[in-house]
């Protein structure tokens, strides 16, 4: 078996991997370094979990080591798609560089300019950009990428579903046609085939198996929830949820739950948070600095529950998460194996649970045929049991669905801190009461002494007597055209002599 100290990397490198606790390189870096560190461009087919970061930070660092940064013109540029995964190839940099004087700078959004410029302003050997935050700075003129004589593309394939491609054309078109390209991609859609074949010189091509179907230390299993009514489905979920999350107890350490959405991230969120569990969300939305303490905190196992979007949690490196939760199944079969390598990471056991509901049988459907295998079904948990005492949905309801709701069954009793405040959804539905109130109360005598002007008078008084008809319409027929409100127009209104 190849030895870290087999594969040419710079003695300081290897130190450094000493001391990270590393005894043996993954296939990954077994296959790529020796490439990499020949001067070749390498196509690394693998996703994360694999190693592949260190499988081009080794050679990166180590090829550098030789040389000097110059003002604006950085020596290599690593790209990623999200903030999350530019953040944390910079903290592996830091980790297997920390013997050698290589400078980096990290540019992504969601970060003051001034202190970025500062850095390019002195020269790095090393820039590690998300796309669009590098072009920001390229535009500004701060940047040149003629010096660039190695460039990594992470995670080609996510970059390609955010609408990154053209970005990182350009991106290739600005740096020296003799560079080194390192290219990262999980899966090879037609579009990456198209870029690696214009942009990488007959590259290394290094596929490393689907995690899903190598890594049998994940236990899966899939709860099928029954129908319900469309806007059921998100409270039922939600119960659900909960009943996993309590009847696995302890053994959830901590979970990484998906949503496919970023309003339901927020919903379920906050919906858990009521319920006292101790949950954070992290979505492209949120503000960098939340998005980054979140995960701190996630990381040092001071949050169990992070609600996460496919995006701001793909690729993110949490040794140890003991379970990953789908709260929704993802709309792309890629996306679940993804997202269950949060978990099972370095021979570590770990669990993945995913609900589903009659609608996501398309969804299932894909991942099953991607996997080759039926998920293993679990029992559906018993959430007929009274679940916590709080309002059911918080999603903000549109007023017309609230009004034509009925009276729901009064809640169980509140705990006495929260028995004095009205739930959140019966505050809604309070504040809408009196606005509907306020809305159907006569309008009140306007007072308008300095305004003489004819036309406006008479603009509102035909405005008033509209007003007052369609009242007194809407008294005599009240219910007569459902769903309209107060903007019933009159001529629906009209009433109709039989002859
Ligand atoms: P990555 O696929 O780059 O996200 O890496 C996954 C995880 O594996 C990270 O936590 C790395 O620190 C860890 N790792 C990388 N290389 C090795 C290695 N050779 N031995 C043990 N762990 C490693």
């Amino acid at each position: 078996m190849t030895q870290f100290s087999d594969l040419k990397l710079d003695p300081k490198v290897l130190k450094a991997i000493d001391e990270a606790g590393y005894t043996t390189p993954t296939p990954i870096q077994a296959q790529a370094i020796p490439h990499a560190l020949e001067g070749r461009d390498v196509l690394g087919i693998a996703q994360t979990g694999t190693g592949k970061t260190a499988s081009f930070t080794l050679p990166l660092i180590t090829r550098l080591g030789r040389g000097r940064a110059r003002a604006r013109m950085p020596r290599s540029l690593v790209l990623a798609p999200t903030r999350e995964l530019a953040a944390q190839v910079a903290e592996n940099f830091d980790t297997y560089a920390k013997y050698t004087r290589l400078t980096k700078a990290l540019l992504i959004g969601g970060v003051a300019f001034g202190e970025q410029d500062k850095l390019i302003d002195r020269g790095v050997d090393v820039l590690i950009a998300t796309p669009g935050r590098l072009l920001d700075h390229f535009e500004r003129g701060k940047l040149l990428l003629t010096g660039v004589e190695v460039m990594v593309v992470d995670e080609a394939d996510r970059m390609l579903d955010m609408g990154f491609i053209p970005d990182i054309e350009r991106i290739f078109g600005l740096t020296p046609f003799t560079r080194q390209t390192f290219f990262y991609s999980a899966t090879m859609a037609p579009e990456i085939e198209r870029i690696t074949n214009t942009f990488l010189s007959n590259p290394a091509r290094i596929e490393i198996a689907r995690q899903a179907t190598a890594s049998e230390t994940i236990a899966q299993e899939l709860i099928e929830l029954p129908a319900t009514r469309r806007d059921g489905a998100a409270k039922l979920k939600r119960d659900a949820l909960r009943a996993i999350i309590t009847a696995e107890g302890d053994k959830i350490e901590n979970a990484v739950i998906f949503c496919n959405r970023k309003v339901d991230v927020d919903i379920l969120s906050k919906s858990l948070q009521k319920y006292k569990f101790d949950a954070a969300p992290i979505h492209g939305d949120l503000d960098q600095s939340v998005r980054t303490r979140t995960l701190e905190k996630f990381r040092a196992g001071e949050l169990r529950l992070l609600i996460a979007s496919d995006v701001a949690a793909r690729g993110l490196d949490v040794p140890s998460v003991s379970h990953v939760i789908n709260y929704d199944l993802p709309s792309h079969p890629e996306d679940y194996v993804h997202r269950i390598g949060r978990t099972g990471r370095a021979g570590r056991s770990g669990k993945a649970i995913s609900l589903m509901v009659p609608a996501d049988q398309k969804y299932l459907d894909q991942i099953e045929a991607l996997l080759q295998k039926p998920l293993p079904r679990g029992t559906a948990p018993d959430i007929a049991a009274p679940q916590a005492p709080e309002g059911e949905d918080e999603r903000p309801r549109s007023r017309s669905r609230e009004r034509d709701r009925k009276p729901r069954a009064k809640p169980a009793p509140e705990p006495a801190a929260k028995a004095a405040a009205p739930a959140p959804e019966q505050a809604e539905l309070h504040q809408f009461a009196e606005a509907k109130a306020a809305r159907t109360a006569p309008t009140p005598p306007r007072n308008r002494p300095e305004r003489n002007d004819q036309r406006n008078d008479q603009r509102d008084n035909r405005h008033d007597h509209r007003l007052d008809r369609k009242h007194d319409n809407r008294n005599d027929n009240r219910g007569a055209v459902v769903g309209m409100g107060d903007h019933v127009p009159d001529f629906l209104m009209r009433q109709f002599r039989s002859a």
